[in-house]
């Protein structure tokens, strides 16, 4: 059985001496038979991240990325740049980019497929809204945004992670429950296993108000192989004790 995965996505928080003060508490704690375990952190501190965290069991990535290659888009970052940095993981179409930026799932695809030919395991969110989830749109709209990243990138599809993150649980506080986590996560590994045959090296994470008390019953699902953490993953303690969770 392949070891669950627990990433940190800070969003846009920190500080040079606040990050440097929370992975040192992080590391302190990490056991060598810990999950694997990754912090996604805004893109200025990535330099950072790869002067502390180089040899650590713990890895690192970002939290976007262009879907150009280079050239004359002012502000935006490229995967290329990202490998610069030695990131591991690249969190793309996050619900917050959705939302606020018009992100869609032509462009979530073909940033997948940048971050894909950089050697960057890119982590795809898709989730339904509360009115979708109201409406009985639940699999629809999930399966609608993990086909766009299938189509666009072939037989590279089992190099992805996915993380189901339900945009009414992000950030609200409300979780969904391990039964509905483990129905969407069924249904995206039916999804995952007819595109490909090596399907059963995604992971597939669930992301949305994840903390230290309900992580172990979610974590305990047969297709939940891991978090993406938001909030809770600000706190070293919190984010330990998620990591003790998928560790057993
Ligand atoms: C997230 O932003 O990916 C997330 C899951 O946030 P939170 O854990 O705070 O709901």
């Amino acid at each position: 059985m392949k070891s669950k995965l627990i990433v940190g996505n800070w969003k846009m928080n920190g500080g040079l001496q606040a990050n440097s003060d929370l992975l040192l508490a992080i590391q302190s704690g990490m056991s060598e038979t810990s999950c694997r375990a990754a912090v996604c952190v805004p893109l200025p501190y990535l330099a950072q991240m790869q002067t502390l965290l180089q040899g650590s069991a713990l890895a690192w990535g970002a939290q976007d990325v262009s879907a150009h290659q280079s050239g004359a888009y002012t502000g935006e970052v490229s995967a290329s740049m990202l490998r610069d940095f030695a990131v591991r993981y690249c969190i793309v179409g996050h619900s917050e980019r959705r939302h606020y930026h018009g992100e869609s799932d032509a462009l979530v695809a073909s940033k997948v497929q940048c971050v894909l030919s950089a050697g960057i395991t890119p982590i795809v969110c898709v989730g339904e809204s509360q009115t979708e989830r109201a409406a009985g749109q639940t699999e629809a709209v999930v399966k609608r945004q993990l086909a766009a990243v299938i189509h666009a990138n072939g037989h590279c599809i089992s190099e992805i992670v996915v993380a189901y993150e339900p945009v009414w649980a992000i950030g609200t506080g409300l979780t969904a429950s391990p039964e509905q986590a483990q129905d969407v996560h069924a249904l995206l590994r039916q999804q995952l296993q007819a595109a490909s045959s090596q399907a059963e090296r995604i992971a597939i994470l669930y992301g949305g108000s994840m903390n230290a008390e309900n992580a172990s019953s979610l974590l305990a699902q047969p297709d939940v192989d891991g978090g993406l953490i938001g909030g809770a993953a600000l706190s070293a303690n919190d984010f330990l004790t998620i990591m003790a969770s998928a560790s057993r």
